[in-house]
């Protein structure tokens, strides 16, 4: 059975001598799967809005389950993602995706909330360290943080749900264009104009929060 880590402990994830191969970064098809809070400090980084991004083809849309989400695009000759520079080194890496601050970790959801577990051979060196998982993530509010992870994860969880049980097309169909336009094209700005959660997670949350409730009552 393999082992799972709360957030607090240590786990044996960190590669020193990492060397660049890009394993995690290129070639990654539509599984750099993008959150409402991915998707805002990816926008905050570049100045994009959300077709902005889509635009400039650094994001692309995914069907699952019927719902329609963000994932990093991969160009290119070798099909590398498009914040991958020539000398292999992420050039939004303050503002990465929670996906690839997790590398070489996954997360497993029960009962309304998760843990981590370490996916085997992903990284392919061979002398990695002990880091606590917490520091390894680089969320300044791991709290709030894994409090967004887990509420996001069962509402998607929810929408999915709905969209398989409802057969008819078209409803899967409204149901992503809202949850597009409520979670990710419309930018969270504090009351002074200024992009949440760049500092700390509270007004993101605040915001997300509110969203939440208002589609979970749509829903
Ligand atoms: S897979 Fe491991 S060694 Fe390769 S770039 Fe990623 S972290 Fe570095
Ligand atoms: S955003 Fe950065 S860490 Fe994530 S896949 Fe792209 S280059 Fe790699």
């Amino acid at each position: 059975m393999k082992r799972m880590y709360e957030h607090s402990e240590m786990a044996r994830i960190a590669s020193p001598d990492c060397k660049g191969c890009g394993r995690c970064c290129i070639d990654m098809g539509e599984s750099v799967r993008l959150d409402p809070f991915d998707l805002h400090m990816l926008s905050v980084k570049t100045g994009k809005s959300f077709s902005g991004l889509l635009s400039a083809d650094m994001i692309g849309l995914h069907a699952e389950d019927g719902i329609v989400l963000p994932h990093l695009s991969m160009g290119g000759t070798d099909s590398r993602c498009r914040f991958l520079s020539e000398s292999m080194e992420c050039s939004i890496h303050d503002c990465r995706p929670g996906l690839c601050r997790l590398f070489p970790l996954g997360r497993e959801y029960t009962d309304g909330s998760f843990r981590y577990f370490i996916v085997e051979d992903a990284c392919p060196r061979k002398t990695l360290s002990k880091v606590r998982i917490s520091d390894w993530l680089g969320i300044s509010d791991i709290s709030r943080y894994t409090s967004f992870i887990t509420s996001w994860h069962s509402f998607i969880l929810r929408a999915k749900e709905s969209a398989v049980k409802n057969r008819d097309g078209s409803y899967a169909s409204a149901l992503s264009s809202f949850i597009i336009k409520v979670f990710y094209e419309t930018p969270y700005l504090t009351s002074e104009g200024i992009p949440a959660g760049l500092h700390d997670l509270t007004d993101f949350t605040r915001l997300f929060e509110m969203r939440l409730s208002a589609a979970k009552e749509a829903l």
